[in-house]
């Protein structure tokens, strides 16, 4: 069951209410795309992460399902991950320039790698997602992260594209080509486009014969983009007619060379590097095409960037299992220095603080592990995954920074040797935080998909009332900076005129009284169990499903998550339409979720562990609890109010290029600037 649909949701009508009217606009956007992958989905149980605060409490063999996915595919990843393996030792998978090579592709590809997921029937392995979460984890505790890099672009939204929105004749004609390993991309990016996709300037002309002609050029040139390559397919998005408000995606077979037009081309076409410094072992690339013939049949009947926000739900469970893998390997190669090297005092690892960076790498490896397979199963049985999706990639591509620099300081000088997998792992391991999804923008998204269906229902319409105290007697609008955006003493004080009439209106709402029954009810449940915590966790079944020292972390993060909806309520009280903007408050809480949920799926997946990553996910657990503690929200609302003051100062302070620190340092030029044209 999906949050309800709505045109415009909650938060985009509060963006408006607010005088935001350019964020009103592409939040709608955006979340419009998101409603459609709803749609297909059709999920049939409510999130996790949803329930989790709000209830129903799900099951104990819920929370261990995603242990229950990992034993089952483990083993299955071998054939790939052998042949990979035997190309590294043969001295063949990277070539001199530290890219990966045709032969480490071409032994992957008879195992049927490129082609893992996709069924049989075209010609691939018909593989599920945890087992391809199992290769792409293997593949990167040894050192292999670029492949499982490439292997993950493949599949989710690559091939994932066609599987999910291509008609039957693309799917027999492009998915075998994919299976035989010809590699795939999705292109959504360009020069002048990033986080704010539905304003994509690359476009198509259709002519007389149905066919279509591509513009992308200069700054709508599609940049950064995963697996494009010379003769290569990709998945590409692109607006239907130059000032089109819709968004189509065609599948593109990328010529063999660049072509510049002759008398035998009547087109453009460019693929170059992109220059990035991060998955420099993959292609990336930079494409340009101008007036590039595309088939009527090529295009994949589906705004482009719903399919993208589909395909990205898989690939940010892979990108968690990445993360598993590179964290594994660092583990590997931290202890075993350790282990050998003598430090002040007898062998490094004898000494408390490395041992806590060790502990740390493995611990971001087990929760990033854990949170993949929970979400692979909740999606293959039917569960919304909005809210888990985002949490475990943010999770994950955190955990993964955090393990880089606690390797750093077990690893010493090392850690930076030129050609070490340890060296190698760090700007792969710094992007995962940027692709797939901003973490701190999927966070905030994270907590709106959470709390969505209780502010349709109960917060809504207060904020409807608001929106009135804004409106002019000829029902037009108060200009943004005269607008209220919360109603409370000091307002009531400020602008009587408007707060009084407000505040009656707000009294005399149904939903107001709505609000009040749940108040009272929840807090009437919180109270009935308050005494239930005099008792051990141990005297609760739920808890005795897990060994004994993780039971009492698992009772925290649950009875904690189940807090924070009072937190939110609380926000949302005091903040009222300034949550629109409120970013340091939503991703904090974001945060605070995020740990909670990770400290859960730690202890239920460890329980059913060995007693090594019992006693990790123990230690990972204590540190999670340790990092939500460190967080205040409405216990320091003072506090926070004087970070987002201070954060508002210094920012318009930057926006007006004012600030005395940077004054006399030259910027430097960007690459790839939006503002110029190149073509
Ligand atoms: C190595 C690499 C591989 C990639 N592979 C692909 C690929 O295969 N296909 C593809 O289509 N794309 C790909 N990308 C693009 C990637 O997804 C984008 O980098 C990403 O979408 C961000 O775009 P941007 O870098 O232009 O950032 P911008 O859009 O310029 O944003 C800059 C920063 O501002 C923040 N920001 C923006 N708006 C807000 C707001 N309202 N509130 C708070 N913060 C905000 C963002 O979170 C971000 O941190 C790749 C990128 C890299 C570097």
């Amino acid at each position: 069951m999906t949050a309800p649909a709505t045109d415009n949701s909650t938060a985009a009508k509060a963006l408006a209410a607010a005088g935001d009217q350019d964020s009103a606009r592409d939040v709608a956007a955006l979340e419009g795309a998101a409603r459609g992958v709803e749609r297909k989905l059709a999920a049939s149980r409510t999130g996790l992460v949803e329930r989790l605060l709000y209830g129903p409490r799900p099951s104990v063999a819920e929370l261990q399902s995603g242990a229950e996915l990992a034993r089952r595919v483990a083993g299955s990843e071998r054939g790939v991950v052998d042949a990979a393996l035997g190309s590294l030792a043969r001295g063949e998978a990277f070539t001199a320039d530290s890219r990966l090579s045709a032969a480490l592709r071409s032994t992957v590809a008879a195992e049927q790698a490129f082609g893992y997921t996709v069924p049989a029937a075209f010609g691939g392995a018909g593989a599920s997602y945890g087992e391809l979460a199992a290769v792409e984890e293997a593949l990167a505790s040894h050192g292999l992260g670029p492949l499982a890099v490439e292997i993950s672009g493949q599949l989710t939204i690559g091939a994932g594209s066609l599987l999910a929105y291509g008609d039957e004749r693309q799917q027999r004609t492009f998915l075998p080509l994919v299976a035989e390993g010809r590699p795939m991309a999705f292109g959504l990016t360009e020069v002048g486009v990033g986080v704010n996709a539905k304003k994509v300037r690359a476009y198509v002309e259709e002519q007389a014969d149905g066919s279509y002609r591509l513009f992308a050029e200069g700054q709508a040139n599609k940049l950064w983009i995963t697996n494009a390559v010379h003769g290569g397919l990709i998945g590409l998005v692109a607006r239907l007619g130059r000032d089109s408000p819709r968004l189509g995606l065609f599948i593109v077979e990328l010529p063999r060379a660049d072509v510049v037009p002759d008398a035998a081309h009547d087109y453009e076409f460019r693929c170059e590097p992109s220059r990035v410094a991060a998955f420099v072992a993959n292609f990336n690339s930079r494409l340009h095409f101008r007036n590039f013939p595309i088939p009527q049949a090529n295009r994949i009947p589906a705004d482009g960037v719903e399919v993208l926000f589909y395909c990205l739900r898989m690939g940010r469970c892979m990108l968690a299992a990445m993360a598993a893998g590179y964290q594994r390997m660092l583990a590997r190669d931290a202890s075993h220095y350790a282990r050998q090297r003598v430090g002040v005092g007898g062998p490094v690892v004898r000494h408390e603080v490395p041992r806590l960076n060790l502990g740390k790498i493995l611990g971001g490896a087990l929760q990033a592990h854990a949170l993949a397979y929970l979400s692979l199963q909740q999606d293959a049985d039917g569960v919304d995954l909005s809210g888990l999706r985002d949490l475990t990639k943010s999770a994950a591509a955190g955990a993964g920074v955090e393990s880089m620099l606690a390797c750093e300081h077990v690893l010493g000088g090392r850690a930076f040797h030129g050609g070490s997998r340890v060296n190698d792992a760090r700007v792969n391991l710094h992007l995962f935080g940027v692709v797939e999804g901003e973490d701190d923008l999927i966070l905030m998204g994270m907590v709106r998909d959470v709390t969505q269906r209780f502010v349709e229902r109960y917060l809504s319409p207060l904020l409807g009332v608001i929106d009135a105290a804004n409106t002019t007697r000829d029902g037009g609008k108060l200009p943004a900076e005269q607008r209220l955006l919360r109603i409370g003493p000091a307002t009531v004080l400020r602008h009587p005129t408007r707060a009084i009439p407000a505040l009656v209106r707000l009294v005399v709402q149904p939903r107001l009284w709505l609000l009040g029954g749940w108040v009272a009810a929840n807090a009437l449940g919180d109270l009935v169990r308050l005494p239930l915590r005099l008792l051990p966790a141990g005297a609760f079944s739920r808890y005795r499903a897990l060994p004994p020292p993780l039971r009492a972390y698992a009772r925290y993060a649950e009875r904690k998550l189940r807090m924070l909806r009072w937190t939110y309520l609380g926000l949302s009280l005091f903040y009222q339409l300034e949550l629109t903007r409120a970013q340091i408050p939503l991703q904090r809480l974001g945060k605070c979720i995020e740990h909670l949920v990770s400290m859960l799926a730690v202890c239920h997946h460890a329980g059913l562990g060995d007693e090594t990553a019992r006693e990790v996910a123990v230690l990972q657990a204590q540190l999670l609890q340790d990092k939500y503690r460190a967080l205040r929200l409405l216990s320091d609302l003072r506090g926070l109010q004087r970070t987002r003051g201070a954060v508002a100062a210094v920012g318009a302070s930057l926006e007006a290029d004012r600030c005395s620190l940077i004054a006399g340092v030259e910027p430097q030029p960007f690459g790839h600037p939006w503002d110029e044209p190149r073509d």
